[in-house]
Order: structure tokens, then sequence, then C-alpha cells
């Protein structure tokens, strides 16, 4: 039993559905579920919907036909006859958000937002059955919503494993013994079977999920890179595939930002020892990186950046040390205003951190922070992330760069930086 992922890029089209179709083939396996993301970039286009409704904005409709235009010109490349079940289907699926489009949006704005953000998924993997069915791979669609039990927390549901694991043996394992399956990434449901979702760019999770209650053989994530490689190559001409990466590894490379898989994958494979696969869809012959038990540190230096960083120093008013009752105010700040710090260096008089730059968020917790410390800020800065760093990759990355700060670990070396001379 194996679980497949393929995000929103590897079904953007029609010519990438049929390639889907064709690592199906390829690989031939029965006992397979295939979990699947909103094709291409409509998430984004649906979150644009739900604004839209909720704002009472005159392009709703507009946008909405956009959504289904999109849909539609993939199903008529996909399949010539047109009375194909699969396009009243659709056509169904977009009633349901007609009728909620057609009230009034009186409901939580989460709540709303996943109600009408979640058919993404749906209409993606409705899709992808029907095709794999009419290519001649027997497959069953079935709705994550009846496995993925979540709390009532829109937009950001949290997974009951108990319920999940429940759901799961009883009703997917035996269906997979018989057939290959589809389902959706990213969905779930609440126990009165309200639609939830699991946080944006949350297929990979769902995958997980599923792999750890089916204890799969093994998760393969298809993506359009070769593999886990040691830097994104937005930033570097250059980068080099990594074959073998251990769990520990995945998770600090995630966590500090590296977008190839979301960072909640891996615990639950690595609690079930199941292997991670990260492959190519445009190679699929590749070797691709595997994720698993072994502890060989990682044969070259990984670089993870982020842009838009804030750092923010924080001094007691009366220049006082920092003490431990000073650093539990702070960071149940920093929680209430749900600001990730990024890395954070304390000395005795100060305490800085660097942050995503999520504008709204900042200002406020600033403003907090200020009640009772003095707070000063920089904006506009990179964060690198080195994972095994040595003195020349560091020196590589700060070229022409002022260092704001540096904090260094036994592996894992952070640098706070700004293009020289820009420093405000
Ligand atoms: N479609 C969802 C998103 O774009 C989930 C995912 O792609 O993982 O956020
Ligand atoms: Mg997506």
């Amino acid at each position: 039993m194996e679980v497949y992922k393929f995000g929103g890029a590897s079904v953007s089209n029609a010519n990438a559905v049929k390639n889907l179709v064709s690592i199906i083939q390829n690989t031939h396996k029965n006992n397979l579920l295939i979990v699947i993301s909103a094709m291409g970039k409509m998430t984004n286009k649906l979150e644009e919907l739900t604004n839209a409704y909720i704002f009472g904005q005159d392009n709703t409709y507009d946008l909405l036909e956009e959504i289904k235009a999109y849909h539609f010109i993939i199903l008529n490349e996909l399949f010539d006859d047109h009375s194909h079940p699969v396009f009243n289907d659709i056509a169904n699926t977009f009633v349901e958000i007609e009728w909620l489009l057609d009230e009034e949006p009186n409901d939580a704005p989460d709540y709303i937002y996943d109600q009408i953000v979640s058919i993404g998924e749906i209409l993606s993997t409705k899709i992808v059955a029907a095709y794999l069915n009419k290519e001649g791979i027997s497959s069953t669609w079935v709705d994550a919503r009846n496995f993925i039990k979540t709390d009532n927390s829109y937009k950001e549901g949290k997974v009951d494993w108990k319920k999940t694991a429940v759901e799961i043996e009883k009703h997917l394992v035996p269906l997979l013994e018989k057939s290959i399956a589809i389902t959706q990434g990213f969905i779930g449901s609440t126990s009165e079977n309200f639609t939830t979702t699991l946080g944006r760019e949350g297929s990979d999770y769902s995958a997980a999920i599923f792999s750890s209650c089916l204890d799969a053989a093994a998760l393969t994530i298809w993506k359009d890179v070769p593999g886990v490689l040691n830097a994104d190559p937005k930033w570097f001409a250059k980068t080099e595939r990594i074959p073998q990466l251990s769990y520990h590894d995945a998770i600090e490379l995630t966590y500090y930002g590296a977008t190839v898989i979301h960072p909640k994958t891996i615990k639950p494979l690595q609690n079930k020892n199941i292997p991670l696969y990260v492959r190519s869809f445009l190679d699929p012959a590749g070797e691709g990186t595997v994720i698993n038990n072994g502890n060989n540190p990682l044969p070259v230096a990984s670089f993870i950046f982020k842009v838009n960083q804030v750092l923010i120093s924080i001094f007691p008013k009366d220049f006082s040390f920092i003490i431990e009752e000073n650093l539990s105010d702070i960071f149940s700040l920093f929680h209430k205003h749900k600001v990730k710090v990024n890395t954070m260096l304390n000395s005795a008089i100060s305490f800085s951190v660097s942050v995503d730059n999520d504008t709204e968020k900042i200002k406020n917790l600033i403003e907090d922070l200020s009640i009772l410390y003095k707070v000063k800020y920089n904006n506009g800065l990179e964060l690198v992330t080195i994972r095994y760093y040595n003195q020349e990759t560091i020196e590589r990355v700060t070229v022409d760069k002022d260092i704001l700060l540096e904090v260094k670990s036994r592996h894992t070396c952070q640098i706070v930086m700004k293009d020289k001379g820009n420093i405000e």
C-alpha cells in the first residue's frame, strides 16, 4: 500500500493531467491512494472569490465564472464526449457554491472560507478520477472529509488522529484492497460534518496523515523539481539534489522555511518510519530524494532564504537585565499576536528576533511590546539559514551585505542581513 501526492502544478492544465495519468500507468500499483491538490493556482482564486463575497464586491460572480471556465477548458480538452457524466458532476459542484453566494455572508469568515476554498480540491479530484477511468485505470473517487476529522478551527483545522484512524481503518483500507483511490489534500471535516481546511499548502500534510493511518509502505510527493535541492533555484544558479536526507534534517530545513515540503509532513511519517520520496513529475524516471531514518548528515550545505524580514530589538526601559520574567512576557505577546519567530538572540539588556513582515500583525505586536519595553525595528531585511555551514558558505552569502545578527548552533547558522549601505 502506497500513497502518492500531486500538487497544484502537476494538474494545472490538461497536459499535466495526462502526464499524471501516464505516471500512474507506468508505476502501476494496485494498492494506491492518490492525494491531489486544487488545480494550478485555483486556491488563490478561490480565496479571492471568498473575499469578494464576504466584502460584497461587484466582481464576485466574475471570479466564479473565471474559476468555472478554467476547469471546463481542462475538461473539454480531456473529454471529447461532452455527455460524459463528469461534466454534470462538475457543474453540480459549482451549483452548490452558487447557492452559497446567493445568500448574505452572515457566517463567520473562516467558516465561509473553508466552504468555498475546499471546492478546488473537490473539482480537481473529480476531473482526475474521471480521466483515469476513461484511460482504463479503474479508480474510485473518495471524499477526504469522510476520513480526515478535525476540530472546529476553520481555516486551520486540528486533526483528530483517533477518529481519523478509525474511519480510515474501517472504510478506506477495504476499498484500497480492491482499487486505486483518488482523494483530496488540504480538506477535512468537523464532527458535525462541516468542511474544514488544514492551512495553506496542507495537502502534503494530508498525504502524511493518510500514509500514517494506512501504515503505507511509502509516500511519494511528485513535484516540479528533481527532488530536495540544497537551495531554491530562485536564489542560486547552481543547486544540487540531495539523494538522501534524514527525517531530522528534513524537519530542520522545512522549519527554517524550505518550501519543498510542508513542515507538518515529516512527523507523522517519522513516527511510523515511513519513507518519503520527493520525485519530479517532469522526469518520473529521475531518482529524486528519499527522506528516511538514516542519520547521515547532508552531503552539502543547504541554504534557505527568507526575504521581507523585520528585526525587532526589545530593551527593558530602565536598562535592567533581560530576565526570565521578561522573556516569558515577551513570548506570550508573540504568541498572542500569532507572530512566528524565525530566529532570536538575547544579550544582557536586549532581545532581538527576526520575523516575517506581516504589516498589520507586526504593528500591533510592536504597540503591545512598547507598553513595557523600548522597541527598535528594522525592516526590508533578508534571513539566510545555512544548515551544515562553514566559513566559506557564510562568506558566499554575505558578499556585499551588512550583517545585523548572526546566530550559530552546531549545524545551523542564521544571518539577518541587508544590502550594504541600505541600513536605515
Ligand atoms: N490547494 C491548497 C493550497 O494551495 C493545498 C495545497 O496545495 O497543498 O494551499
Ligand atoms: Mg495548491
